[in-house]
């Protein structure tokens, strides 16, 4: 899923997102809570029609962004508060209203609000996070009123393998739609997050989506796909595109560098992204250079189709049987041959 943090995929129009062929997005509930407000997207008759984005959506439940982005805020069992940077009011969130929003919001997948623990943080911490966590999962379950919207339950566990095992249980017993892995991606080390994928993975139950929340490089999705996770989202084709930053296979390429200024070949010949097939390097090089504003617009069109492109050639190998041979273990120099 690339991220459309604010009802938009930052610098691609949805038309240009259907032809990366993205098929699902994310949307961030906390800034779109503080800008416009979930009832400006609920008049509009939800955030497909507002955003004119026909294919699914999945919003995060704002939790993740409370204890991350914002300064004071106070947890305690009821939910958490924190100051709106906008204006400096002060704002509750709970599990209750995390859903209504969410509900008001129209997504197709609501994620639980739950308590995601810093890292590094104490074992103490992290347990206390996780009982939280759990109690808000009942509480969202109880407010979720929205049929056609599933609601995904949330692990979180941090780096302790028996409180990893506790939450994946209990979550998994809520008999969900779908069930996600939390607390990663926070600044543990990607060993660390490997292990909890490999630990977490096996435990949950088999038919269901299983999300791994904020990770979405090529080696960390090959890698989380051969253990069973089918669903990721990240930021980074779009952020590095801001940058004038291109992913090239598994390369990431700094289009400023002067060695691209007069080279009239294409990103990537073997993609058939509307960047790739109409436009050089030294063409992006120039624009981007320039700052011009469709330099980091064909940049990020050509990262998401990359990352949609590794995407479906996963999907494809599994659907081959050839996926270990192609993808896992995923190594730098031996790029799946098969369906790549
Ligand atoms: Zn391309």
């Amino acid at each position: 899923m690339p991220v459309g943090t604010l009802a938009t995929v930052k610098g691609v129009s949805p038309n240009q997102l259907r032809g990366t062929g993205a098929e699902m997005i994310l949307a961030n509930t906390y800034h779109l809570l503080l800008q416009p407000g979930e009832r400006v997207v609920e008049d509009a008759g939800g955030l497909h029609d507002f955003m004119g984005w026909d294919k699914p959506i999945l919003t995060d439940s704002g939790g993740f962004q409370v204890f991350s982005l914002s300064k004071l805020n106070r947890i305690n069992d009821e939910g958490v508060s924190f100051r709106n940077p906008r204006d400096g009011s002060t704002i509750q969130l709970t599990p209750e209203r995390a859903i209504e929003i969410q509900m008001a919001l129209g997504s197709d997948i609501a994620m639980a609000f739950d308590q995601c623990p810093p890292y590094p943080a104490t074992e103490l911490e992290v347990e206390e996070a996780c009982n939280r966590t759990h109690a808000w999962l009942q509480r969202c379950v109880d407010a979720h009123k929205k049929k056609q919207q599933a609601l995904f339950g949330i692990i979180q566990g941090g780096c302790f393998p028996h409180l990893r095992e506790k939450s994946a249980r209990i979550v998994s017993d809520f008999n969900l739609p779908g069930i996600a892995i939390g607390g990663v991606s926070v600044g543990e080390p990607l060993d660390q997050m490997h292990n909890i994928v490999r630990q977490v993975s096996p435990l949950l139950p088999e038919h269901l989506p299983k999300y791994l929340m904020g990770i979405g490089t090529f080696r960390e999705m090959a890698i989380a796909v051969a253990n069973g996770i089918d669903l990721f989202d990240c930021v980074i084709p779009t952020r590095l595109g801001r940058h004038g930053t291109a992913l090239v296979r598994n390369e990431r390429w700094n289009l400023r560098n002067a060695s691209f200024r007069t080279d009239h070949t294409s990103l990537d010949q073997t993609c058939v992204c509307e960047t790739c097939l109409n436009h050089s390097k030294a063409y992006l090089h120039h624009l981007i250079r320039s700052e011009e504003l469709l330099g980091l617009t064909l940049v990020s069109i050509h990262n998401i189709s990359n990352l949609m492109r590794f995407s479906k050639a996963m999907t494809q190998a599994i659907r081959d049987g050839c996926f270990s041979e192609d993808f896992a273990p995923w190594e730098k120099d031996s790029p799946a041959r098969h369906t790549w």
